[in-house]
């Protein structure tokens, strides 16, 4: 089967995307996309996902969760999330679980000026928790976001008994991703991986049967100020491509075949 290219991560319910998101999916369409994955960052954000997914499937792939990084009021600095924000959130997830291809964007981020405090570590890991126990009830995957918590990440998903998970945009040590690895867990990266060489060693080390492609549209693409989308997921693939010495078709085919074993619910309909 022919799967194209899945990109595993994005944010397609984005106000970025408002505007012109029929233009944004047909150029995905004609560089050979066939699944967006995509994640929420918070409940205020469900409802289009969800409509997406009306309007568009066997394209659009949802997942519902709360990210570790909520925006404050408008104008002011993103915050730490708190376990209220997960309040209204919660009976959304059984609510839609039929729809659902996973929990996610949910996660960890302990950069230090995001979460300062420790009472801001713990409720994100309150936070996180909780998701991942929705995600086991439901047996869903779960779509992860860790920044200066690589390690923690990872253990506490162990710990929690989780077997399927994406970590997307991994920047940990390549050490601390073979630790997911042996917990059978997938790594994806964002065209923003070609900025520069840091990423290189990390995705040497990854087998490719645990790694994905994704954008994170409209972030983290090739260049930090311009809107990224997904039809720009085959720079990912050339340039993992590159370092794996694969050719990009390869790299294609493998990364689709992973994103299926781990999403399966993925183009039901
Ligand atoms: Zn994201």
């Amino acid at each position: 089967m022919d799967y194209g290219y899945v990109d595993c991560h994005c944010h397609i319910s984005a106000p970025e995307f408002e505007q012109d998101l029929e233009e944004v999916i047909q150029r995905a369409k004609a560089a050979g996309v066939k699944t967006l994955v995509a994640v929420t960052e918070g409940v205020e954000e469900f409802s289009r996902v969800l409509q997406l997914y009306e309007c568009y499937p066997g394209l659009v792939a949802p997942c519902l969760g709360v990210h570790p990084l909520q925006m404050g009021r408008p104008g002011s600095e993103q915050r730490s999330v708190k376990p209220q924000d997960l309040d209204a959130a919660l009976p959304q997830f059984y609510k839609h679980s039929e729809s659902l291809v996973a929990i996610g964007e949910i996660g960890l981020d302990f950069t230090p000026w995001c979460a300062p405090t420790q009472q801001d570590r713990d409720d994100q890991m309150d936070v996180f928790i909780k998701q991942l126990n929705v995600a086991r009830e439901l047996q869903l995957p779960v779509n992860v976001h860790s920044r200066s918590a690589a390690k923690i990440t990872i253990a506490t998903m162990r710990e929690q008994g989780i077997s399927r998970a994406l970590l997307h945009n991994f920047a940990g040590k390549p050490s601390v991703a073979l630790e997911g690895v042996k917990a059978g867990y997938c790594f994806s990266f964002p065209p923003a991986v070609c900025r520069n060489q840091q990423r290189d060693k990390l995705i040497r080390q990854i087998p490719m049967e645990h790694i994905c492609l994704e954008t994170d549209s409209p972030a983290l693409g090739l260049d930090k100020h311009e809107r990224n989308e997904p039809c720009n997921i085959v720079l990912s693939c050339r340039y993992i491509a590159d370092v794996k010495g694969l050719s990009p078709q390869t790299v294609q085919l493998v990364t689709a075949q992973n994103a299926h074993r781990l999403f399966p619910r993925a183009n039901r309909r």
